[in-house]
């Protein structure tokens, strides 16, 4: 059932007639104000600060993805320039999330691994600066973009950006991509479930198999070699049962919360990443900001039949 109403929100995420509808709609903005952080970098930032203050990290995201438009490509290439450009200023850590769809692999390759060089250079610059390490996390899109996202994220490990790549557990050969970027050494690794439904045979279908396949990876980013060879594990889950025992799986190997750390999305399970905090956990929130929110917003709609009463609200009043 949860699989349906998941694939159902992925086409509405895709819909471009439904994508302009809701952005334009008033009503619609509710949805909006409870996952994404403001319209523009200045509001994003102002909640960054907020959360700082609260002591939560954060990860700036500016929306939009599957971009074929060159001109709205070149715009999200100024914008995560500008937003790491805005933390360093106000001295929070750089981090900044970046989906590939976004920033030309949708059109060309070849454009969009330029456009990401120049993103990550600016990104290792302003770190060299001073402050606290930057990174430039690589999102994980669906099965057809993986072997591409990681061969840009090794193009620009070889250029020197602070590169740190997302893996989903529902793929069954994330244990094989993560393996080398452990032995590599230094590398970071955001684990996640993984967004995307998919009926083929390279990905886990039930809830079971990929929570236990999340659990093994799990294992290894937290195994000796990992501490061995500085890794820096980081889980993005908001299932419970999942970080408690990640918890147990750090304790019991010497980890010191901040050498791992947990990512949540902003406005989602609130009360979970508060309890974390005040266990003393070093939390994340991923903070999407810009006018681009209807596929990212239904997306979250999607991962929690619950949320169906806050999709109707908004499509009734609208
Ligand atoms: C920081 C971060 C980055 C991510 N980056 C990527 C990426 O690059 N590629 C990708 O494919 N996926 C990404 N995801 C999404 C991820 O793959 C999952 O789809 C999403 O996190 C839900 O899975 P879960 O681990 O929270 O477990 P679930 O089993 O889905 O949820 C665990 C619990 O949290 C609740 N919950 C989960 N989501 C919501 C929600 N939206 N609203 C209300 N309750 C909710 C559930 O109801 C359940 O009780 C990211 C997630 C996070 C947290």
């Amino acid at each position: 059932m949860k699989r349906i109403w998941q694939s159902g929100m992925i086409a509405l995420a895709r819909s471009p007639r439904v994508t302009r509808w809701m952005q334009g709609n008033r009503a619609a903005a509710s949805i909006a104000r409870r996952f994404v952080a403001g319209a523009d970098a200045a509001q994003a930032m102002s909640v960054a600060r907020e959360l700082e203050k609260a002591g939560f990290k954060a990860s700036l995201y500016y929306l939009g993805e599957y971009v074929k438009d060159p001109a709205i490509v070149a715009e999200n290439g100024r914008q995560k320039i500008a937003v790491a450009e805005s933390l360093n200023a106000a001295q929070l850590q750089i981090h900044v999330s970046v989906d590939s769809t976004q920033i030309g692999y949708a059109i060309e390759e070849a454009a969009g691994e330029a456009l990401a060089l120049r993103i990550g250079s600016r990104v290792r610059d302003l770190g060299q600066a001073g402050g606290l390490p930057p990174v430039l996390m690589l999102n994980m899109e669906d099965a057809e973009y993986v072997d591409r996202i990681l061969a840009l994220r090794a193009r620009l490990l070889a250029a020197g950006v602070p590169i740190a790549q997302t893996l989903q557990a529902y793929l069954k050969r994330s244990a094989g991509d993560l393996a080398p970027m452990i032995a590599a050494g230094g590398g970071q690794v955001r684990l996640v479930k993984g967004a995307f439904a998919d009926p083929r045979p390279h990905a886990f279908q039930s809830p079971a198999e990929i929570d236990e396949n999340y659990l093994r990876l799990a294992r290894m980013m937290l195994g000796a070699e990992a501490r061995a060879h500085g890794f820096r594990p980081v889980f993005g889950t908001h299932d419970d049962a999942l970080i408690a025992e990640i918890r147990l799986i750090a304790k019991n190997g010497g980890w010191q919360p901040g050498q791992y750390e947990f990512e949540m999305l902003y406005g989602v399970r609130t009360e979970l990443q508060r309890q974390l905090r005040a266990a003393g956990e070093q939390v994340r929130l991923y903070l999407p900001f810009g006018r681009d929110w209807w596929p990212y917003a239904v997306r979250r709609v999607g991962e929690s039949p619950r949320n169906a009463a806050l999709l109707a609200r908004a499509l009734v009043s609208g």
